[in-house]
């Protein structure tokens, strides 16, 4: 029987999903709560329904006969939806709640690095009293990074020393109304992306990627879901070793060790610091924007990755094509503070020219697509080198035009680059 897949969410990264699929041999169903017009483009049939509910999404599984589902994004599978389709006997590539806690909880996270004596963990201390952890921050001796236990698309995050004063830390802290929060030892180094697809204790990992989660060029500005995101030709990025990669994946091999029977991806972003990887946080599912410098260039068909897990057997060895990716995202003017939606996307997937465009948060209307809050779309170059990747991008952003919309345009650009090489020659020294 052909497999019938449900995709879950409606992002940039599950548009890449989709794409990865859509060659497959299975008919592709998918549901989000916003009608993603890549997704719906590709997929059999689009369901508009709230992806945080599990009966609904388990109803609709059933309704389209769904064989295997993925779960894109981290609220339904903190919502427990991978569960509830398990026990509707829909096999869900993507961890039970429990297991997604990895994410979901950062003090459950940091704790179970240091109760499995994982390595890369950074010092830290989870508080529950919000003045213990002020006080905390008033002794310390150096600079610490406030973390929010809970999930907050990656806006909650205060780094002292960067964005903010301790004074102002402190501020956050008391104005703020997290029951607990993880301070953390502040890292120096560069940011890597790791992504692993693991299932029956046994995992696979694609090629690093540099996320830029800062809103503005020059990494300034507030912290955002991504802006936009560069891969390399090989595993590496330009400033880091094969040992290096080597290194975050035996972090990674200690993490699944560790997990009992994890499935879906593992996440994993590493700051690469003088004294080698250590890791900022673990995610239990694709990056997104990462989704989409890994997909394009994965040659193994994601089916097979899906059906092997189902079928109890370890992922199979991942095939990539040797190409540099460059990914940007065009996001609404004034995200992630003040977003000011309804500008018409001037851009589709024919006149992007050689660059994937992947929508996300958009508004499909009658007479075209619109901007809403939430990030609007992606281009992504796919060449030899970073720089060829990235020209490609830049001539699909050129196409879009900037009217309503914001862009990092120094993403991937050599400036970018080069300055990331310099960083980690400083600091190796
Ligand atoms: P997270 O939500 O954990 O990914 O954190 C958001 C951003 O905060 C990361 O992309 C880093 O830039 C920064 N960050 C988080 N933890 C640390 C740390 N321990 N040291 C330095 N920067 C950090």
């Amino acid at each position: 029987m052909r497999e019938h897949v449900l995709l879950i969410g409606g992002g940039g990264r599950e548009h890449a999903i989709a794409r990865a699929l859509a060659d497959s041999e299975a008919d592709l169903y998918a549901c989000a709560g916003n009608r993603n017009p890549g997704i719906a483009r590709i997929a059999t049939e689009f369901e508009t329904l709230e992806t945080t509910n599990p009966k609904a999404v388990v109803d609709y599984a059933e309704d389209v006969d769904a064989t295997i589902a993925v779960i894109g994004p981290e609220a339904p599978l903190e919502a427990g939806v991978a569960d509830e389709l398990e026990a509707a006997g829909i096999y869900p590539f993507g961890p039970k709640e429990d297991d997604a806690r990895i994410e979901t909880d950062k003090a459950f996270q940091r704790r179970f690095m240091e109760e499995h004596g994982i390595p890369g963990c950074p010092d830290f201390k989870t508080f529950d009293d919000m003045e213990a952890a002020c006080d905390f921050i008033d002794d310390y001796d150096g600079d610490l990074v406030i973390k929010p236990a809970g999930l907050t698309g990656g806006k909650g995050v205060k780094v002292i020393g960067d964005q903010v004063t301790p004074e102002e830390g402190k501020a956050y802290i008391r104005d703020s109304d997290y029951d607990r929060i993880v301070l953390e030892e502040r890292l120096i180094g560069e940011e890597i992306t790791i992504q692993a697809l693991v299932a029956n204790e046994a995992f696979e990992t694609a090629p690093a990627v540099q996320d830029h989660k800062r809103a503005y060029e020059g990494d300034e500005g507030p912290n955002t879901g991504g802006m936009g995101s560069y891969s390399d030709a090989t595993n590496e990025l330009p400033f880091m070793t094969e040992a290096d990669y080597e290194e975050a994946v035996s972090i990674i091999e200690a993490t699944v060790d560790a997990l009992d029977d994890y499935r879906g991806i593992l996440y994993g972003q590493f700051m690469l610091t003088s004294e080698g990887p250590k890791v900022i946080e673990f995610n239990a599912r694709f990056g997104d924007p990462e989704a989409m410098n890994t997909l394009p260039v994965l040659e193994t068909d994601f089916l097979d990755v899906l059906t092997a897990a189902r079928d109890g057997e370890a992922p199979p060895e991942l095939e990539f094509a040797d190409q540099a990716t460059v990914c940007k995202y065009a996001v609404p003017e004034g995200y992630p503070t003040d977003p000011e939606a309804g500008a018409k996307v001037q851009v589709d997937e024919e006149s992007a020219g050689d660059a994937l465009l992947y929508y996300a948060s958009v508004d499909e209307r009658d007479d075209g697509i619109y901007t809403t809050t939430s990030r609007s779309f992606a281009v992504v170059g796919l060449a030899d080198s970073i720089t060829e990747a990235e020209e490609i991008a830049e001539d699909a952003l050129a196409v879009a035009g900037d009217e309503g919309l914001h862009m990092r345009h120094d993403i991937g650009k050599p400036d970018l680059v080069q300055r990331r090489i310099d960083h980690m020659n400083e600091l190796r020294g």
